[in-house]
């Protein structure tokens, strides 16, 4: 995402209650957060917030938590989050950190599900690492993730689609299903929320990769090696 700095993003954010400020002091309370025993899903590198703010629209009964770890570019969430549109929404709150802290914020078991979409691509391989499907990711959310939570993860860029395919085996997740052309797979494109890359990217004809997978189970759990 091309970034410009806005002065004013640091204290929007501090000042918004959408925005929670000291994340950590939430782990394993996320449900005091938002005040009820609903699912929390997370979306990872949430933008400018078009996905998450309409995904919370359409799910009352689930809380979101969409990460940014810039806060020029999450001010542009929390100002759609205050359009007559999204503003009256209780389901949904923002946080800005780097996704590397996500085991600072969440507890064990504490996510039901992590959408990644269109996510940075990191082209070099020694930067492989920074991707945030990578194992090192992976082993992340296995941290937070409830055991059989999935991950969601959609991208244009099929080399790192590919990647993403192989981390997921190297890591033992289980893959439940992969497209590279969402937007023709009734099955998988059924319901599908846009966000503002998918629009873009879809627009200029690239067909959209998207794959579904589950959790390692860890190996203490029955059924599991
Ligand atoms: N998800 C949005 C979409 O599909 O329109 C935005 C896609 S944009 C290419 C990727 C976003 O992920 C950027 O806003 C970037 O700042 C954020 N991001 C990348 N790595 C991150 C990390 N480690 N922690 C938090 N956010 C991250």
């Amino acid at each position: 995402m091309r970034l410009r700095n806005i002065p004013r993003a640091e204290g929007t954010l501090q000042a918004h209650k959408i925005v929670i400020k000291r994340p950590e002091d939430q782990k394993g309370c996320w449900r005091q957060v938002f005040g009820n025993k609903h699912p929390v899903r997370i979306e990872v590198g949430t933008g400018k917030g078009r996905f998450i703010l309409n995904m919370a629209k359409e799910n009352p009964d689930i809380n979101f938590v969409g990460i940014e770890r810039y806060s020029s570019v999450l001010l542009r969430a929390v100002e759609m989050y205050d359009t007559d549109e999204f503003k009256d929404l209780q389901n949904v709150r923002f946080i800005c950190i780097d996704a590397r802290r996500i085991e600072e914020v969440f507890g064990h078991d504490e996510v039901e599900r992590i959408y990644l979409n269109f996510s940075d691509p990191w082209p070099k391989a020694r930067h492989a690492k920074r991707r945030l499907t990578s194992v090192e990711f992976l082993e992340r959310y296995e941290k937070v993730l409830m055991p059989f939570g999935r991950l969601e993860f959609k991208t244009d860029n099929t080399e790192l689609f590919n990647f993403s395919l192989e981390q997921m085996k190297e890591a033992g997740w289980t893959l439940q299903c992969f497209t590279y052309d969402l937007h023709h797979n009734e099955e998988m494109n059924q319901g599908n929320i846009m966000t503002e890359y998918e629009e873009k990217f879809s627009q200029k004809g690239n067909p959209i990769n998207k794959l579904i997978a589950v959790r390692r189970q860890a190996a203490s759990q029955p059924g599991t090696i």
